[in-house]
């Protein structure tokens, strides 16, 4: 396609003053009062500009009428024919039935809800447009709900000559509305000649990106001729030059805020080796040689000036805990405070743990702040830190977030395992005055990133890697099996825990539903009680109060039960090395990160472990290819990196966990190659136009975006 340049104002007529588009509230568009504004601004529009960049999810073709005879299965299509007959039928649900011909076959069009109203314009000889979902039925095609219009014998199907752009909305936006609001934002485009093109010069080239105003233009409005899928194409100009973008602009307001934390100010830590060495010879275990490495990076941040901002991260096992006590021992030997944040009670215990094992022996007093504790225990842990008796805390974010006073935090470590976004990085950073001394901040995640993500996505992040697993680990025998084989499953358990072991049996549920895999595993548990009377097997799941939840993985722990039946609430963290059966149920439902995450949950201690991952038949070639991966390998690298391909970052990370706020039109796996270029520009941008860097990041990460500012 050829691409045309952004018009440039030209100087030397200029007769009327075009307010920029920036500045122009929505509320200047035809149609919109403050009812509406008020609905727009929930989504994000409050100017013309924001109009232009909210973008079509995905389009429908009206451009085009389908013979009835061409229509297939699993498509939207737009129609056009006479009604040959209708009728209620009264099979499980009463529904009207249209039958629809053009010369050239058949179809039927079936309405659910109708009324007296439709029920008598509906009839036989009236000429009908439709579109909608085709699916195929036994008595042939079918659209249920179609749009439809009834049309005068005489008169034109009402075809469009562009693609339809479908818009994400809230309620009470319809799509008329938002389509005629871009209608009007693009005519304000036209006679607009400033909007601006900010990439920096030489990008486009580079990238053979077309013009700001031309992707927009195209976007909104794609050309009939092509197809409703073509526009979404990753290599489809417009949406490459406006993914491009949002990929900066996300990217810039990373750099930028990483730039004004690196403005603050920290204790240098770069004291105590003594007590760090001590602490080293103490550890039952020799660091690998991956956690010595990490080990050094962090400790070179810490004994800066600025705070350190670091993610570990790290396969499942690969012994993160230990490097962040160690940065916690650092912490201490210099007379600083430390607060350890979990995402959970259980892991919060279990690091708790950890870390009294570790460091009290070396007189460092860690406390634990509970949910549960006492108003009197609460009052004097609060006491103990706020007079820095207490060298460590250890406790939930939900703690944290509540008024803890420390005497002189100097680290704050937070275990995110795979539940980490933007938002979150920012509400624990955007604390803290100025001038006070900020405390260094260390992350781990053990949801493995692929590099080129990592750089984008983690900009305001320094990265550290702990790749190597502690040795002794054997790998777990992965095995994939159809639903129908539980039985032999269930024998296998009964073999494994007869022998002394432990099992875990995950059920999951559709649409990440946790009522529904609560049901599913209450009633899995029934079954499986019955199913194994000599065993004892207990429930476990994310609906039970905390307390209940964790004296069953505490009974599990203590080895006084054989099967826990779980939700995937045991997916983070728990270490139970005595379990060497993970049994997890629809598999094929979790993301592979996810499956792998409890795959680790086994294979902890000496014995050789398994994991079988059970599916509900059959599998689609993407699904079993995904589960494939996983009996593959054991690499949490190589798992995401392949996830990435086969399903999309979405899947791997979770939306909300993917680093970046929400994407409009950028999708990380397929622009995954535009991320190096993206860099660069970026670094151009923060060099040479830092003018430029608001009003990128105001459009497409938003007002609210504190970090926008440079
Ligand atoms: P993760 O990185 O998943 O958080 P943990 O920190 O929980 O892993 O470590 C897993 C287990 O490995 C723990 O029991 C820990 O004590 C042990 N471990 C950590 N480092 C080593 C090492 N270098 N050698 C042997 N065992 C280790
Ligand atoms: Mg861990």
């Amino acid at each position: 396609m050829q691409a045309p340049t952004t018009s440039r104002r030209s100087g030397s007529i200029a007769p009327t003053v075009v307010p920029p588009l920036e500045s122009t509230p929505v509320t200047e568009l035809r149609g919109v009062g403050p009812g509406i504004a008020g609905k727009l601004s929930t989504i994000g529009i409050e100017t013309v500009l924001d109009v232009l960049f909210h973008l079509p999810l995905r389009y429908e073709d009206r451009t085009r009428i389908r013979a009835v005879g061409d229509l297939s299965a699993g498509h939207c299509a737009f129609t056009c024919g006479r009604i040959e007959s209708a009728g209620v039928r009264f099979g499980r649900r009463r529904s009207l039935v249209v039958a629809i011909g053009d010369g050239t076959g058949t179809m039927s069009m079936r309405l659910f809800h109708f009324n007296e109203n439709q029920r008598r314009q509906l009839r036989p000889g009236r000429r009908i447009a439709c579109y909608g979902d085709a699916r195929s039925t036994s008595s042939g095609i079918e659209m249920v709900h179609p749009e439809y219009r009834l049309l005068a014998d005489d008169a034109e199907a009402p075809t469009a000559d562009r693609l339809t752009p479908v818009y994400p909305t809230a309620t009470g936006l319809g799509q008329s509305l938002l389509r005629r609001l871009v209608a009007q934002a693009l005519d304000r485009l036209e006679c607009n000649p400033d909007i601006a093109d900010l990439l920096p010069e030489g990008v486009a080239t580079r990238h053979r990106l077309v013009g700001l105003r031309h992707a927009l233009c195209t976007i909104h409005r794609p050309p009939a001729g092509t197809s409703a899928e073509a526009p979404l194409h990753h290599e489809h100009p417009a949406r490459r030059r406006l993914a491009f973008e949002e990929l900066l602009a996300q990217h810039l307001a990373l750099r930028v805020l990483r730039r004004r934390l690196d403005r603050r100010i920290a204790a240098t830590l770069d004291r105590g080796e003594l007590l760090v060495q001590r602490f080293i010879e103490s550890l039952p275990f020799e660091l690998t040689a991956a956690q010595c490495r990490v080990v050094r990076e962090v400790r070179t941040d810490l004994a800066r000036t600025r705070p350190m901002h670091r993610l570990v991260q790290g396969d499942v096992g690969a012994g993160k805990t230990v490097v962040a006590a160690l940065a916690a021992v650092v912490a201490v030997a210099n007379q600083r405070q430390v607060a350890f944040m979990a995402p959970t009670e259980l892991l919060a215990e279990q690091h708790c743990a950890s870390f009294r094992g570790w460091l009290e022996p070396l007189g460092i007093r860690v406390v634990r702040l509970s949910g549960r504790l006492s108003s009197r225990e609460r009052a004097r842990t609060l006491a103990e830190i706020a007079n820095a008796e207490a060298a460590v805390a250890v406790g939930t974010h939900a703690l944290f977030q509540m008024e803890v006073a420390f005497a002189n935090l100097g680290l704050v470590i937070v275990d995110e395992q795979h539940r980490f976004g933007v938002e979150q990085r920012l509400a624990l950073r955007g604390k803290g005055e100025r001038d006070e001394l900020q405390p260094h901040q260390l992350i781990m995640t053990a949801t493995p990133i692929p590099r080129t993500l990592a750089m984008t996505a983690y900009a305001d992040l320094d990265t550290s890697i702990v790749d190597e697993l502690p040795p002794g680990r054997t790998p777990v025998d992965t095995a994939v099996a159809p639903s129908q084989r539980r039985p032999e499953i269930v024998a296998r358990i009964r073999r494994a825990c007869v022998r002394g072991e432990q099992a875990y049996w995950v059920c999951t549920a559709i649409e990440e539903s946790e009522a529904l895999a609560c049901r599913a595993a209450e009633n899995t548990a029934c079954e499986l009680a019955e199913a194994l009377p000599e065993l004892r097997v207990r429930l476990v799941h994310g609906r039970m109060p905390p307390a209940d939840k964790d004296a069953a993985m505490e009974a599990f722990k203590q080895a006084h039960v054989d099967v826990l039946v779980a939700t995937t609430v045991i997916e983070v963290g728990v270490d139970v090395p005595n379990a060497s059966l993970m049994i997890i149920e629809n598999a094929e439902r979790l993301g592979l990160a996810q499956l792998h995450q409890l795959r680790g949950r086994v294979g902890r201690g000496a014995r050789r472990s398994a994991c079988v991952m059970m599916y509900d038949g059959p599998l689609t070639e993407t699904a079993r290819a995904r589960l494939e991966v996983l009996r593959e390998t054991s690499d949490g690298f190589e798992i995401a990196q392949r996830d990435l391909e086969i399903r999309g970052p979405g899947e791997l990370l979770g939306t909300r966990q993917t680093g970046l706020a929400q994407l409009r039109i950028a999708d990380l796996a397929r622009d995954l190659p535009l991320l190096p270029g993206v860099e660069r520009a970026a670094t151009e941008l923060l060099q040479h136009h830092e003018s430029r860097i608001a009003p990128i990041v105001r459009r497409w990460v938003g007002p609210d975006a504190d970090y926008g500012r440079v």
